[in-house]
């Protein structure tokens, strides 16, 4: 995994970078904050809550407070840089736009399954066509039940 990692450090700054950018583009300013945060969820990948967030930042600038993340994460999204996703009954998670992506979620165990927008396509296609509606398939996690807790018997006891 480290190998991964440090291959993938130069990218990161690439693709932070280019966010940055895209953040210009859209009328954004640039701030410390936001290149931080920006960094944190490049780094992490996704799935991150804005006190895991802030958490990630301060270690590097200890003077970003949550209120703040909170605010810059509301003024990104805006901005369609980032996203939130609600994956259970927790707070939500955010990942960047760029890396958008739908999810299973297991009701019993709560693994996380990361899945493409084509899973969602027929769904989408026939909501458009019956209704007018356009499905995101990021927003909200599909809850459900995952293969390992089907085979166990706690699942089969809830559900027979
Ligand atoms: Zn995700
Ligand atoms: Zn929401
Ligand atoms: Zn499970």
């Amino acid at each position: 995994m480290s190998q991964v990692r440090d291959a993938a450090e130069p990218e990161a700054e690439a693709e932070l970078g280019e966010l940055l950018v895209a953040l210009r583009g859209k009328g954004g300013r640039v701030t410390t904050a936001r290149r931080a945060l920006l960094g944190a969820m490049l780094e992490r990948g996704g799935h991150c809550s804005a006190e895991e967030l802030a958490e990630a930042v301060s270690v590097a600038h200890p003077g970003v407070r949550l209120s703040t993340v909170y605010r810059n994460l509301e003024e990104l999204e805006r901005l369609g840089v980032v996203v939130h996703a609600h994956l259970g009954h927790g707070a939500a998670s955010y990942h960047l736009a760029s890396r958008a992506h739908g999810h299973l979620v297991c009701e019993h165990c709560g693994v996380e399954i990361e899945t493409p927008d084509e899973l969602f396509a027929s769904l989408a296609q026939a909501a458009a066509q019956r209704w007018g509606f356009r499905v995101n398939p990021w927003h909200s996690a599909v809850s459900g039940t995952c293969a390992d807790c089907l085979a166990s018997d706690r699942a089969r006891e809830i559900r027979p």
